[in-house]
């Protein structure tokens, strides 16, 4: 009875739901833009509290030049604590919106963050409202809104990790793959190798010189040659940089790398090999500066129980809930590495995440809203 109704309530919603996504993708928020961030988390602090009423505990968290994060909570009708991570910050850079404003095409919505993750903090925010108006038992509900997840939640982290200290479930809003959750993610790892040549005149005295190019370069091949698709491993060297100029043996470069694993025993295998590297010539010195920035996400048991739990909601509502392990990090990671329970992608259906084909598919966000109804009441 309950299960019906709950879906009757998010399809009635669906219009209101799609004003707010619009409201909120035209706040841009990008993750290195200090001031939009906070104007950005002053109107999302202002909009939750119209749509949730007056939070039983508030706290904002200064995040010095990154994003704030806001820490709200809703007391519950039961025991326990359910915390849902959401993050505001996008990677599109002010101005982004007056070229591609929000548009609505049939079911089709886009605009920058749309799908990574605004529609995701609609969703958290109305499943919440719904459980609330409807008044079915739930939990006590904690929602963190983080403003500096695209460049590793360095602000965010201890606050996720904090929150999801016995919490029943961590639910995370990041987009969906084609509507399943997210139960597996590979680890970050973020280096960055140093070459350090001898300088000497290109022409005049060559001998003297000792390139910091060449040396980095002929290490290319073997930083590249790490990866191993069949292990879930990709090396990318997406950024490289030196020399002073065309007739300057370069004394310096330095390229940037990003590694993703799927196992903690790769991450290792990786740092082994970073340690490891050595340039030709004795008078070149190489350093490597490594930071994992997020461990693999590997299914713990905590996690598979949730998993089945929102797969028979998800049934209830005539759902078939499939769970995929996907390439890109959240801070789902975090809390899975701790062993907790976490489920992740129970936001957008769409495509295109930090891309401009960016887009949220509004059929399905009645069924996802219902999903987290029906879950925290599950949980209850
Ligand atoms: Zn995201």
């Amino acid at each position: 009875m309950a299960r019906s109704t709950v879906a009757q309530w998010a399809e009635e919603a669906l219009p209101a739901m799609t004003a707010d996504l619009r409201a909120l993708v035209g706040l841009e928020t990008p993750s290195h833009d200090k001031a939009l961030l906070d104007a950005g988390l002053d109107a999302i602090h202002r909009w939750l509290a119209d749509r949730l009423g007056t939070p039983g505990e508030l706290h904002r968290h200064d995040g010095g030049r990154h994003g704030d994060a806001l820490e709200v909570t809703y007391p519950g009708t039961t025991r326990g604590v359910v915390l849902l991570l959401c993050h505001y910050d996008t990677v599109w850079p002010r101005g982004t919106l007056a070229e591609w404003p929000f548009e609505v095409t049939g079911t089709r919505a886009t605009g920058p963050g749309a799908f990574d993750m605004k529609l995701g903090l609609v969703q958290a925010v109305w499943g919440l409202r719904c459980v609330r108006e409807l008044g079915l038992p739930v939990p006590t509900v904690t929602l963190l809104l983080t403003g500096d997840e695209e460049i590793g939640s360095p602000v965010g982290r201890p606050h996720v990790e904090r929150l999801s200290d016995g919490a029943l479930a961590t639910l995370v809003f990041e987009a969906s793959l084609d509507g399943a959750l997210k139960t597996g993610r590979k680890g970050v790892g973020l280096f960055d190798v140093t070459m350090r040549g001898v300088e000497a005149h290109a022409g005049l005295e060559p001998d003297a010189g000792v390139s910091a190019i060449h040396e980095l370069a002929a290490l290319v091949p073997r930083i590249a040659g790490l990866a191993d698709p069949a292990a879930g491993t990709t090396v990318n060297v997406g950024l490289i940089a030196g020399g002073t100029g065309r007739n300057v043996v370069a004394g310096e470069a330095t390229c940037g790398i990003d590694v993703r694993v799927a196992t903690p025993e790769e991450a290792a295998r990786i740092d082994a090999a970073f340690a490891a590297l050595a340039p030709a010539d004795p008078r070149a010195r190489v350093t490597v500066h490594s930071e994992w920035n997020r461990p693999p996400m590997m299914p713990n048991p905590a996690s598979q129980r949730l998993f089945k739990l929102a797969h028979g909601v998800a049934a209830d509502l005539g759902l078939t809930l499939g769970e995929v392990s996907v390439g890109g990090a959240s801070d789902a990671n975090f809390v899975s590495a701790l062993g907790r329970p976490v489920l992740d992608g129970l936001g957008a259906l769409g495509a295109g995440a930090h891309a401009r084909h960016e887009h949220v598919l509004l059929d399905h966000v009645p069924v996802r809203t219902a999903l987290l109804a029906g879950l925290l009441t599950a949980l209850a």
